[in-house]
Parts: C-alpha cells; structure tokens; sequence
C-alpha cells in the first residue's frame, strides 16, 4: 500500500463513504430568500435545519463539499451521551446546576440517534474500559456519573474480558444508553428528512461571506447571493471562508482512522465498541465478523504507515494476534478547545455559530444545531453555559495536545518493553 500523507489521509474516502454511495442531495438552484441559511451540511447544520423546518421556516443548507463530507461522514460512529475529556465532577465544576439537564438533553439525543438510525447498523452499548485504575476506581466513577443521571455500571474483568474480547483491562464502564452507527447512514437520513420537508441543500455551494444588512443578512455563494433572515454557521472544523472563524477557535488535530481484517478473531466476544482512558486513546469497534476499526491521532510527520504500525502493534498486545496492512484507511479533524466544551460564536441576535466537539461530537452536534436554532428563532430552551466568544485555540492547544500524546505513546512503548 502506498504512504499517505496526512494531507492525502484527510482527502481519501471513510468506510462510510466507499460503502454508500454517494447521494447527492436534491440538486436545486440558490433561491433568492431564505427564512433561514445555514452553512455546512454536517450533523449539526442538518440537526439545525430540521428544526427550523419544523417551527415552520424556509430553509438553505449551502454545503462547500457534498453532505457528509466533514467529520459527520468520516468518524467513528460512537454514539456516547457524555462529553470527552471530563469526569463528572471536573463537569460539574463547569456547568454547576446545568451539569444533570446537559446531560439528561445529551441522553435524550442520542436516544433519538438509535430511533432514527436502522437497527441494523446500530450497535448498543458502548464500554470505557480503564488502563489505570482512577484515584477512586470504577465503581465509585460510575456513581458519581449516576448521581447526574448518566445511566452506567462498572464492569468485573471476566465481564470486560468477554465483552471486549481482550484481557487488557482490569476495570471499566459500561455505558447502556450509548452505542455505534453507521455516521454517513445518519446524515443521509436527516438529509432526507429535510428534502421531505421542502427543505433545500445545495451542495458544492461554498458561502463565501455573510454580511448583515439592515433587513437581512446577505450570504454570498459560489452561486451568487441569498437574502437570509437568519444565519446558522455549522462548518466546526471544517469551517472555510465564510465559517472560517468557527475552525479559528478550535485547535485541530488530525484523527486517523482504518479497518483491518480480523479474520482470526474469535466471533463470541469482542462485540462492543469501547474507547479507553489513556490520553493517546485507544479505541475500536468490530464492523461486522471480519473486520476492525480502529484509529489514532496523526502526529506531525507521520504517515499512513507510521499510523498504522502503530495501529497494528495495538491489535497484537490486545487481542494477541497479527493482522495485515489495514484494508482502508482515511483521517478527518477533530477540533478541541481548552474547556472540552463547544465555543459558541454570537455575531449578532440573527447570525450564529458554534464549533468545538472534542472529539466525541455525533450527540452533541445534534444538541447543539437544535438548541442554538431554538435560541436563533427565539425559543429558550436549554441554558448551555457554554463558552463563547473571540478565542483563538490555536496552534499552541494543538501542539500540547501533540506533545501529550507523543509523551503517553513513549510510556506505552517502555511499559511494553518492561514486561
Ligand atoms: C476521525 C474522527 C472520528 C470521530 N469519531 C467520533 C465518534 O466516534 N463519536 C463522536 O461522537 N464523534 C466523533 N467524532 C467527532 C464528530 O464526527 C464531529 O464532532 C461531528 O461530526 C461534527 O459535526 P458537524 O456537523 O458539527 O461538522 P462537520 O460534519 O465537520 O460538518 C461541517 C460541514 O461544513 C461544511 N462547510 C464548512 N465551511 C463551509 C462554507 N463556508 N460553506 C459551506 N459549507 C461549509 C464542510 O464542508 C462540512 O461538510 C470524530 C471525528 C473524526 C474526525
């Protein structure tokens, strides 16, 4: 198989993407007006434009790629109703007295996730499994996040052993009310959704600017101009000209993703997907009984097969076995913010926008194109206590976040080398 570079990861196809083809969206002329214009045709611009469609708006989703080719189309597929990056109490330090309806809004969306997705795709349950042991261990974390409403149990080792297919861990959580999707399945769904509706997607119709006017708010296209009353900006890390302040505050990294073929695995266990607690991740779900999918973070000068030896040398101290070279293999952008919150952008009452999903953004991308709809057409919904505002994440959160995973990748290698 050929090197990739990162540049070329983050351009080949996702899983997702070679296995469905391609379904271009209603293909239609830019109208004139719109009661509402999002930008980016990901989870959150669509999740954004159905409910517009549903309080009764005319609808534009301009997308600068086609749908689903951001993060929405490229991820994991996990569907988990907590945030990355934080235990319950580093949560409620944060958002204090919102912590539990946060939470509770984020099980609700994912639950509406699984009812909108087939259930031959889904996959329910989704387990952190634990490298070192938390300052209060499994059953203790699982009762905090309980006392939030989080429905979790910790696990035994033998049940870990049996569900994960691995020895690996001694401890974990599993959390019920997660699970794994097919993403592009999803976002081809809501898309649909919105065609249905009257809503309108025009792909390949980069915005280019957006400029309130007295009246509305002028939106330029590839394609020429639309008048908005209101604008939702969705591009997240992904953003590009017009939204190229939402990729601005956040600190991308690039996530490599790839399937192997697992054919000597045993099919009893190792059935649900999980993502570990070490700060290089680790992480992987089975795509049905002969393959894998698993990822890691693409570093500065690494290429496709520095990532996948790395990737490779993890399925061995698993599951204790060699596989090949990985049958696919792609990247996107995850894009983090220091609180491991999203950062909402206000420009003025009719033009709003939000980037910064940590990584863990299919529920939350649904959540926050709803409420933030909500909030643009003047319904008060859910107070997220969220940052917002002029900050740059920038390449100085990128680089840290490059180092510490860098430094957890050296202990890994010496702790192997020292058993
Ligand atoms: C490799 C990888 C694995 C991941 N795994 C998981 C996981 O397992 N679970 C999980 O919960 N999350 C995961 N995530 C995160 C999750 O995929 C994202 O948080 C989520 O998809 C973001 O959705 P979005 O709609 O906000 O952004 P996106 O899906 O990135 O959509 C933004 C869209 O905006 C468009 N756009 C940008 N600028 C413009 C413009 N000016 N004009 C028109 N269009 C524009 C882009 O083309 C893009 O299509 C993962 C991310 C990656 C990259």
């Amino acid at each position: 198989m050929r090197k990739l570079a990162i540049s070329e990861m983050l351009a080949a196809p996702s899983c997702w993407q070679t296995q469905l083809p391609c379904r271009t969206a209603r293909a239609g002329n830019l109208p004139f007006e719109s009661d509402v214009v999002i930008v980016g045709a990901g989870i959150g611009g669509l999740a954004a434009a159905l409910r517009a469609l549903e309080s009764g708006y005319s609808v534009t989703v301009l997308e600068a790629g086609y749908v689903g080719s951001g993060a929405s189309g490229r991820n994991s597929g996990f569907v988990v109703p907590i945030p990355s990056r934080h235990s319950p109490e580093s949560l409620q330090h944060l958002l204090g007295e919102n912590t539990a309806p946060f939470l509770a809004a984020l099980r609700e969306t994912a639950e509406s996730i699984f009812e909108y997705t087939p259930s031959e795709i889904t996959v329910k349950g989704w387990v952190q499994p634990m490298v070192r042991a938390t300052k209060a261990g499994a059953a203790e974390l699982a009762k905090n996040w309980m006392r939030l409403g989080v429905k979790v149990e910790p696990m035994e080792p033998e049940a870990l052993e049996s569900s994960l297919g691995t020895p690996e861990y001694a401890e974990g959580l599993h959390f019920s009310d997660a699970g794994a999707i097919n993403p592009l399945a999803f976002v081809y769904q809501l898309a649909d959704t919105i065609n249905r509706k009257g809503g309108q997607i025009i792909e390949h119709c980069s915005a280019l600017d957006v400029r309130p006017q007295d009246r509305w708010i002028a939106v330029q296209t590839q394609q020429g101009e639309i008048k908005a009353g209101r604008v939702f900006i969705a591009g997240n890390a992904y953003g590009s000209a017009a939204s190229r302040k939402t990729r601005r505050a956040v600190s991308p990294l690039a996530l490599t993703l790839a399937t192997f073929a697992v054919p000597q695995l045993h099919s009893g266990g190792g059935l649900l997907p999980f993502s570990d607690n070490r700060k290089d991740m680790w992480f992987a779900r089975r795509l049905g009984r002969k393959s894998l999918l698993t990822g890691c973070f693409a570093l500065p000068l690494q290429n496709s097969a520095d990532c996948s030896a790395l990737l490779q040398d993890r399925i061995k101290r698993l599951y204790g076995t060699v596989v090949q070279e990985p049958e696919q293999q792609w990247a996107g952008w995850v894009g983090l913010t220091p609180d491991g919150m999203p950062m909402i952008h206000h420009h003025d009452e009719r033009i709003m926008g939000w980037s910064g999903c940590n990584g863990r953004g299919i529920a939350l991308s649904m959540l926050m194109g709803r409420t933030l709809m909500d909030r643009l057409c003047g319904v008060n919904g859910l107070h997220l206590l969220l940052s917002s505002g002029s900050f740059k994440a920038g390449n100085a959160m990128t680089w840290l976040a490059q180092m510490v995973i860098a430094l957890d990748r050296r202990k890994q290698r010496r702790t192997v080398l020292a058993s």
